[in-house]
């Protein structure tokens, strides 16, 4: 058993590991489009179950030939469960919705409840045809007490080994040569104990690879490298290693340091529309040293010294912002509300991640 090196999508595509997975949650970028995500040499997106199933709607996607064509992106895509809509939608906000052993309810508005089984989240994500599917689990709160970690960890259990039933069941329904993969994720929270168990159960059920599960930072603020490590140790080796909603730059190093593959987070686009750019502190894109402690530094247009500065926001950067306006242009942008200043600002960030991504495929293994 050796550890992966590349991501095989089902479309032959293979690329080299670590990848990072920005979030096309709806099956779209905030402010780009996907031939925007391709020019910044991204190499695949994250899609996510539940909200394509509110909206259009598996249907319209399977009409389109599943989630690849109907965006019009060739390369590799991920789905998530919907695992972590249960803490966003439910547990963070105690509203209407439940989960149940048979799976969860989501009361989205008066009007609108959505139902997930862990078996349909299967089939939406086959439907969709992404490269990786995600087993859904039940998320363990930040700070749950030990009985209530316990009971999302035989749940996530639960869940997991219906899932794989369902999963066998549709690949070999549709005859698939190359089946995507399939990854549980690790859940009980801060107990060691318990991740032990949750993820002995789930390598003895059998998966492709395993998520590090719940939330990933501590009350500090700071990412919970622990579990990170002990999640990588209870791994078999030939395991696919998923930092699900890791991407802080220094967090991404560590975990690929340790044998992390693969991560998708929120970060990159959302920060981008706040005016938080992430700029490599180097002269240019050879000098990038992601060894160093303060590899990167923020960049906020804003600031008034930039309304007469004529250089780039990055020397070490080779997007359109970068190439094509200087500071005091984009400061301008920003000021008079153009659109424009949103998109430059995500395809920068995006170019920051695959320009990490692509150092740490060189050099990051520690
Ligand atoms: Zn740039």
């Amino acid at each position: 058993m050796t550890p992966p090196t590349h991501f095989n999508t089902q479309d032959k595509l293979r690329f080299k590991l670590p990848l990072f997975f920005p979030d096309a949650t709806a099956a779209s970028i905030k402010s780009l489009d996907m031939s925007d995500v391709a020019n910044t040499k991204t190499k695949g997106v994250l899609v996510n179950t539940l909200h394509l199933k509110v909206n259009p709607g598996i249907q319209t996607i399977n009409k389109a030939g599943g989630i690849k064509k109907f965006m019009n992106w060739q390369e590799a895509v991920i789905s998530d469960s919907g695992g972590f809509q249960i803490m966003s939608l439910i547990k963070s906000r105690g509203s209407l919705s439940k989960v149940t052993d048979d799976g969860v309810v989501f009361q989205l508005s008066k009007k609108q409840e959505v139902r997930l089984t862990p078996e349909e989240s299967i089939r939406i994500q086959m439907d969709l045809g992404t490269d990786l599917v995600v087993v859904l689990d039940d998320f363990t709160p930040p700070n749950a007490k030990k009985s209530e970690a316990e009971d999302s960890v035989i749940r996530t259990i639960l869940w997991a080994k219906k899932s794989k039933i369902e999963f066998e069941r549709i690949c070999s329904r549709k005859k698939l040569i190359k089946k995507p993969y399939l990854i549980a994720v690790v859940q009980g929270g801060k107990f060691k104990d318990l991740r032990e168990y949750c993820a002995k159960k789930l390598s003895e059920i059998g998966f492709d690879g395993f998520g590090y599960g719940g939330w990933p930072l501590d009350k500090n603020g700071s990412f919970d490298k622990e579990i990170a490590l002990t999640i990588k140790k209870l791994a078999p080796e030939n395991y696919l290693l998923y930092g699900l909603g890791i991407g802080r730059p220094e967090d991404i190093v560590f975990c690929t340091s340790i044998g992390y593959h693969i991560f998708d987070c929120v970060l990159p686009t959302r920060d981008a529309r706040h005016k938080r750019l992430y700029v490599f502190n180097a002269r240019n894109i050879n000098d990038i040293n992601i060894k160093e402690k303060n590899f990167y530094s923020y960049y906020n247009p804003d600031k008034k010294i930039y309304s007469d500065d004529f250089s780039p926001v990055s020397t070490a950067c080779d997007c359109p912002l970068c190439k094509n306006y200087s500071k005091a242009y984009f400061r301008h942008l920003w000021k008079t509300n153009e659109l424009s200043a949103m998109r430059l600002s995500t395809i920068h960030n995006l170019r920051f991640y695959s320009l990490l991504m692509e150092n740490l495929q060189k050099n990051g293994k520690m």
